[in-house]
């Protein structure tokens, strides 16, 4: 598959289900070393075998600071420094207006907003100037989708982050820039809906609004991370790169 990535350095948060692991196989295959970060050991142990090579399983939560540390000090001990960082763990939960509690709204906050900044925060240490920084944002950055509001808001704010970090990392030639897939056949799915049936007529009535009339597979958006990861996208930076059939463009 080429070796455009050969010999880099990448983290990937949620590195062991979905996009995450589809990134950390194509980056493997194009020659870097991955470290996945996911909360679940047994999640991390069987994506570590399925990548099967140049990858390093590290158990931990992005929203927890103390988790966030050691993660970068084993790559620290490991490679000495990092290279890539792709921020793309997040929970994707819905709640009409009217029935948003408290809970709701704190969790996907601190795992899908706190926990990003502070991945990238605290992996700046070891990042190579010339780096690059890819975080995994969504559509809802620029649609109304019935019920994602808390969702959506936290995507707008990650698409947010990669414009001001392009300003405060550019002295290091660091570059950031944000992916906004549309519907990618993961597991996330099932934490929208209630059951397997809810979940298929959710994909039905997405597809109907893809213009390519598909969900896309989690290969087509790693191929895009690993653009914005390559020297390929040199000249790249505070983008919003839409990965989604084109449902957010029309
Ligand atoms: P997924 O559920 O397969 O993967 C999510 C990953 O994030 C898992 O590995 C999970 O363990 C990890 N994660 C969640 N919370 C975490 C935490 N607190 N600490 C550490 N890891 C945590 O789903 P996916 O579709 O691959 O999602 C990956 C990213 O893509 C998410 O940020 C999601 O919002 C975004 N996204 C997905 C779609 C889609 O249609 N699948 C569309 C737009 C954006």
């Amino acid at each position: 598959m080429g070796n455009k990535l050969e010999g880099k350095i990448a983290v990937i948060t949620g590195g062991n289900s979905g996009i995450g692991l589809a990134t950390a196989k194509r980056f493997v295959s194009e020659g870097a070393n991955v470290f996945i970060f996911g909360r679940r050991q047994n999640e991390i142990d069987a994506g570590v075998s399925e990548i099967g090579k140049n990858v390093i399983g590290i158990q931990g939560d992005v929203s927890n600071l103390a988790d966030l540390d050691r993660l970068f000090d084993v790559v620290k001990d490991q490679k000495g420094h990092l290279d890539i960082l792709f921020a793309n763990a997040g929970i994707a939960q819905f709640a009409p207006l009217g029935e948003i509690s408290e809970e709701h709204f704190d969790k996907i906050f601190r795992i899908n907003v706190k926990g990003l900044l502070f991945t990238v925060q605290k992996a700046l240490p070891i990042l190579e100037d010339g780096g690059s920084i890819i975080l995994n944002a969504s559509i809802g950055t620029s649609k109304g989708v019935g019920g994602s509001s808390v969702y959506s808001a936290t995507k707008a704010a990650v698409r947010s982050f990669a414009r001001t970090w392009t300003v405060d990392l550019k002295d290091r030639k660091i570059r950031v820039n944000a992916i906004s897939p549309g519907p990618i056949d993961t597991p996330i799915f099932s934490s929208i809906t209630q059951n397997e049936e809810q979940s298929e007529l959710f994909k039905k009535n997405i597809i109907n609004a893809v213009p390519m009339k598909r969900m896309g597979n989690p290969d087509e958006v790693a191929k895009v991370v690993s653009f914005l990861a390559s020297d390929e996208s040199s000249y790249v930076t505070g983008i919003e790169l839409f990965v989604d059939g084109g449902l957010a463009q029309i």
